[in-house]
């Protein structure tokens, strides 16, 4: 046995730091394990939203200038545009701006937090199996650890879900893909000032290209049932910006939860947050956010469950329900409607929407607004 804890927590993104450092400032023994070498890096656009501010310092304490100050924003851009194929349909402006980290200095950042809050962290240690009933784990070096409770945070593969009874079929239909490229600002062929959204060019899913410090970030993400020709799509896009020959650029890959979320990832002493439960916004792909407060979340559950002596499921299930799943849920209404109505209207549909709607829309994404008929949201 090489550890008994209260909380193992599985995988050190954002939904695993977060919830270590909830759990190590309320005094709890917590561990969290994780294969990777920190700091590691993690495929991903870095756009943050205005509710990832603020769930940035609800967790954490620390205001917008605090972030800012300690180096975390790399980027920052109000306005926005978005393209049907390559042709514009929409320039706006966004109440606040959109911000974009980096996920290398980000994710070493929130991890060091809950070091620092006294969480143990174990590094370059693989988990490989896992009792979910026991709430304990084993690692490819042979080493055991076992908790009050497990929490899987090990992201859209995650191991901890392969050992626990969810649907495995209804996962699979919702799966998506990307790819990503990071180019260097200097090597793009045009200056690239704030986030570009290109849609049209799939049936379920669209192209980014998102502003960075010196740098731009190109990617595609779509539904892999509706996918045909994901690569060739990508590659002619680059194609259309000025990039020669994109096909000698190595690519890299990473499944993306889209839609797929579990709706009651609580199994024994086990329970699933972040990527791992595909608590992933299921339009733009958004899960940074998703991940740092379901983590938060379940946190909090098993915090009290633990004190009272209650099953955690009964503070974490009724929380997501109430504000997460509702996001989650009209989110996939209305990419729904946007990507069937794309099929008829081509562009007009989308002309409509963001015409018509430009700071209604922009709130949304920030959290400000909800997918709920864009009502104002409230978050806890
Ligand atoms: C191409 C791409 C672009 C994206 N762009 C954005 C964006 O711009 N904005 C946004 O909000 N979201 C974006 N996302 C989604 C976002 O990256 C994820 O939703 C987010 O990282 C989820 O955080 P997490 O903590 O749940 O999991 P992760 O960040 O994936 O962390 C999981 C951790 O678990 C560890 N782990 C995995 N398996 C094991 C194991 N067996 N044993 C031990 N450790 C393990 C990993 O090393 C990793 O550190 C993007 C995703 C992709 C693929």
């Amino acid at each position: 046995m090489s550890g008994k804890f209260d909380v193992i927590i599985a995988g050190g993104g954002p939904a695993g730091s977060s919830a270590a450092y909830i759990l190590a400032e309320k005094g709890f023994k917590v561990a969290i394990i994780d294969k990777a070498k920190f700091p590691r890096k993690k495929l991903c656009g870095g756009l943050i939203t205005d509710k990832t501010m603020k769930t940035l310092e609800k967790i954490y304490g620390c205001d917008e200038k605090n972030i800012i100050d300690n180096g975390l924003i790399d980027y920052e851009a109000a306005e926005y545009s978005v393209y049907y194929r390559e042709h514009k349909i929409q320039d706006g402006t966004s109440p606040v701006p959109f911000r974009f980290v980096n996920r290398e200095i980000f994710d070493y950042f929130l991890l060091k937090k809950a070091a620092n809050a006294g969480a143990q962290i174990f590094t370059s240690e693989e988990i490989v199996h896992c009792n979910y009933q026991d709430a304990e784990i084993k690692t490819k070096s042979n080493k055991i650890f076992k908790g009050k409770y497990l929490l899987g945070t090990d992201g859209v593969n995650s191991t901890i879900r392969k050992f626990v009874p969810y649907d495995k079929k209804a996962w699979k239909e919702n799966m998506a893909s990307t790819i990503e490229i990071t180019f260097d600002a200097k090597d793009y062929p045009r200056e690239v000032k704030w986030p570009e959204l290109y849609i049209g060019c799939l049936k379920a899913g669209y192209i980014w290209v998102f502003p960075a410090k010196d740098k731009v970030v190109v990617g595609i993400g779509s539904l892999n049932r509706c996918t045909t020709n994901f690569k060739a799509t990508f590659m002619n896009f680059l194609k259309t910006q000025g990039v020669e020959n994109p096909e000698s650029i190595p690519l890299h890959g990473f499944p993306l939860p889209y839609g797929n979320y579990i709706k009651d990832p609580c199994y024994g002493r086990t329970i699933l947050a972040g990527d791992a439960a595909g608590l992933v916004e299921p339009l733009f792909g958004e899960g940074i956010f998703y991940a740092l407060q379901t983590g938060r979340y379940a946190a909090e559950a098993i915090a009290k469950g633990i004190s009272e002596n209650k099953n955690p499921a009964q503070f974490y299930i009724p929380r997501l329900q109430k504000y997460i799943f509702p996001e989650i849920i009209y989110s996939n209404r209305l990419r729904w409607t946007l990507f069937y109505s794309q099929r008829l209207l081509k562009h007009i549909s989308f002309k409509i929407a963001f015409k018509s709607l430009p700071t209604k829309l922009a709130e949304m994404i920030h959290g400000i607004r909800s997918y709920k008929f864009l009502l104002k949201k409230y978050w806890d």
